[in-house]
């Protein structure tokens, strides 16, 4: 049963492929009376998210985005909810992140014509459009040359952190993107971890201003969400969840609203955003 509330998903302006007026009806029909929209490296479906929240009553679009950082042995990725995104210099940091986003998808295109799969960043860019670039236009492409049957199979066999195809993103560290979701005056939640194993890095990032685990993630197993769970009591964390929507393309459970996260998530967000805005 989808729930009332889901803190993580996607538009056009980042890797999904729903329009941001479109996902905020399809959560409406579902029953989701707050959403989150956290759209990697841009705040730019926001606008057009809350215009249509309008249409409907006691909907809530919470403020956000995702900022994805490459580390040793894989990628931790940072939510920021609430952020003071109309902020000059906020707005002046996320286009860089998008500008070096860019650049990134030319070297993969490098590195996949090297490795005998011809392709051109216009290719790509022609998939973005408006959007923030990231692998999975990349993937797209090489679905629509016919390199690959799936973007999950790009990801395996090409894109995947230390995958051949793999250009590592070195401009943020998980610590320096909770510090600049603060200074933004949001909240900074650490996104998915059951998907990695950086665990290790919870407490420094702590000590950086980190003030919640995404603990409710279709991904994670009951075990991963008690474990996380557990560990928000013990540095005084908020719990959030969301379902990673990218698009009805993505086939699978993650629906708005999936998996199920109560009203109560929220509120304890709400007051995190306070505290955050205070400090
Ligand atoms: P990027 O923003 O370029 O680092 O790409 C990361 C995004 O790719 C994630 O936010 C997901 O939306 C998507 N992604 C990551 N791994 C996979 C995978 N195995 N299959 C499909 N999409 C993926
Ligand atoms: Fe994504
Ligand atoms: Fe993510
Ligand atoms: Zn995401």
């Amino acid at each position: 049963m989808p729930g009332p509330v889901d803190l993580h998903s996607h538009t056009t302006a980042s890797d999904g492929t729903l329009a941001p007026r479109d996902l905020v009806r399809l959560a409406a029909r579902r029953g989701v009376t707050v959403l989150a929209i956290t759209d990697h490296d841009s705040t730019e479906g926001l606008a057009e998210a809350m215009d249509e929240a309008r249409a409907h009553a006691g909907m809530t679009i919470v403020p956000g985005l995702e900022i994805n950082c490459d580390v040793e042995r894989g990628e931790v990725h940072v939510l920021g909810f609430c952020v003071d995104w109309r902020a000059e210099w906020f707005q002046a940091f996320l286009t860089e992140q998008r500008r070096e986003r860019a650049a990134r998808v030319e070297l993969i295109c490098s590195r996949l014509t090297e490795l005998g799969l011809p392709l051109t960043p216009d290719e790509v860019f022609a998939i973005v459009k408006e959007g923030s670039p990231g692998r999975p236009h990349v993937a797209q492409a090489m679905v629509d040359r016919g390199y690959v049957k799936s973007v999950k199979e790009a990801f395996a066999r090409y894109l995947r952190a230390g995958g051949p195809a793999h250009v590592a993103r070195k401009r943020l560290t998980p610590a320096e993107a909770v510090a600049i979701i603060r200074r933004a005056r949001g909240v900074p939640v650490l996104a998915h971890p059951g998907l990695g194993d950086h665990d290790a890095l919870i407490p420094e990032l702590v000590a950086a201003g980190l003030m919640g685990i995404e603990c409710w993630y279709h991904e994670h197993s009951t075990s991963q969400t008690a474990k996380y769970l557990g560990l928000c009591r013990q540095h005084g964390l908020v719990a959030t969840g969301g379902s990673d929507y990218h698009g009805p393309h993505v086939g699978g459970p993650n629906q708005p609203g999936t998996p199920e996260v109560a009203l109560a998530a929220w509120e304890a967000l709400r007051a995190a955003a306070e505290r955050a805005a205070a400090a």
